[in-house]
């Protein structure tokens, strides 16, 4: 009974990680467009595919940085 308990638990983490494997779009990566998915290279400022957009002005220094972002790396200037 326990051995078969252990097989179907081997079976359902063989599946979680082969799923968690085979999506390209991690959230963490932060590569891919929240909206469609779309992968994305990290000096697009907007989504090529859905036109959302990624990156914002800094009102500090001009740059353009990512939109999650709440403080500028370059200057220090928090999001307003
Ligand atoms: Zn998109
Ligand atoms: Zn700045």
């Amino acid at each position: 009974m326990m051995i078969t308990v252990f097989i179907i638990a081997v079976i359902f983490i063989y599946f979680f990680m082969k799923h968690e494997h085979a999506c390209v779009c991690d959230g963490s990566l932060n590569n891919c467009c929240n909206i469609c998915g779309y992968t994305l290279k990290q000096e697009y400022n907007y989504c090529p595919n859905c036109k959302e957009k990624l990156k914002r002005k800094c009102k500090g220094c001009g740059r353009m940085i990512d939109i999650n972002w709440r403080k500028c790396p370059y200057c220090e200037q928090y999001r307003s």
